[in-house]
């Protein structure tokens, strides 16, 4: 697996929360290129793990022993500090605001080895493979409805949706 890496300077230290989830996003904006650009800028103070193309390039900004920050104000299973306990994977595709659209096979495939790869560094619960809109329901919509969750639960990456929580 080729890993572009692109470092981002948005991010801090995790403080000594352990790494056991994993929050899947889409990047919501025209274009990757424009995406990456964005978690790349000082200013914007949004980043991600990593960023896979529609052509299914991943891209790494921010280091796994690294606090990024992708999340927001969210909070799941009792836990409010999301960023801390997670790795932050973004999508490329334009979101709802821009032109929602499938995301390509090669893109899933691309995903279901990385989420692979980090579970032999991580203990990642198949539980805690979330969505943004999981851990912030009232505020974000993305990975989306057409995020191919049975795709993931199949490999046993992810639960079928909808949870039964
Ligand atoms: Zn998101």
């Amino acid at each position: 697996m080729d890993i572009i890496k692109s470092p981002s300077p948005n991010f801090n230290e995790r403080d000594g929360a352990q790494i056991d989830m994993l929050i899947i996003h889409y990047t919501g904006m025209k274009t990757g290129e424009e995406a990456l650009e964005r978690m790349c800028d000082e200013a914007a103070k949004v980043s991600a793990h990593y960023m896979i193309e529609e052509d299914g390039r991943i891209f790494q900004l921010v280091e796994e022993d690294m606090r990024a920050w992708h999340a927001g104000v969210s909070s799941w299973d009792g836990r409010s500090d999301i960023n801390g306990h997670s790795i932050g994977i973004e999508l490329v595709n334009p979101g709802h605001e821009w032109g929602y659209k499938p995301f390509p096979d090669v893109q899933i495939e691309a995903l279901m080895e990385l989420i692979e790869d980090i579970k032999t560094r991580h203990d990642i619960k198949t539980e805690y493979v979330l969505g943004h809109s999981d851990v912030a329901p009232e505020r974000k919509q993305d990975p989306g409805e057409l995020f191919p969750w049975d795709v993931l639960a199949q490999k046993n990456l992810a639960l079928p949706r909808p949870l039964k929580v």
